[in-house]
């Protein structure tokens, strides 16, 4: 879990952009594999984001994939809140780099001593996945998970 230790204004603030390992799909695929038999068993905590930029049709143009799990920042600890938490996860590119960033910003005023949280994603509960412990009251009790 992660806690503020000040009030964060939104309309200014960015928290903390994650880092971890870019994946290619075909590694994001296998390490997905792999981390939900460990973590079935308790053996592992995963944090292995996939991220896909959608064209205005619809149509997913950019996927993105980031391995926290053993390489990573404080961003590794922030919790999932199936209502969307404090945090919004934002794609940031920035001029000489090839891959975006995913940045988390606040997504309205946090006040000091709040568990930050965000959204893993929107993908349809699966019912053999990881228990979800947000305590939201659209919480259907397991975290987003879907096939990498
Ligand atoms: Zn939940």
């Amino acid at each position: 879990m992660s806690y503020v230790h000040a009030d964060i204004d939104s309309d200014y603030a960015i928290y903390v952009w994650i880092i971890g390992e870019f994946l290619t799909t075909e590694e994001a695929r296998r390490r997905h594999r792999l981390y939900d038999e460990l973590a079935s068993v308790g053996k592992l905590s995963p944090a292995l984001l996939v991220i896909r930029e959608h064209l205005p049709s619809g149509r997913v143009c950019m996927r993105v994939n980031i391995d926290a799990t053993k390489v990573g920042n404080v961003a590794r600890f922030i919790n999932h809140s199936c209502d969307g938490g404090n945090l919004r996860p934002i794609l940031v590119r920035s001029s000489g780099s090839l891959l975006p960033r995913l940045c988390l910003f606040a997504a309205r005023d946090i006040v000091d001593g709040e568990e930050l949280a965000f959204s893993y994603g929107d993908a349809k509960p699966n019912p053999k996945g990881l228990p979800c412990f947000c305590e939201s009251s659209c919480c259907p009790g397991v975290l987003p998970a879907e096939e990498t």
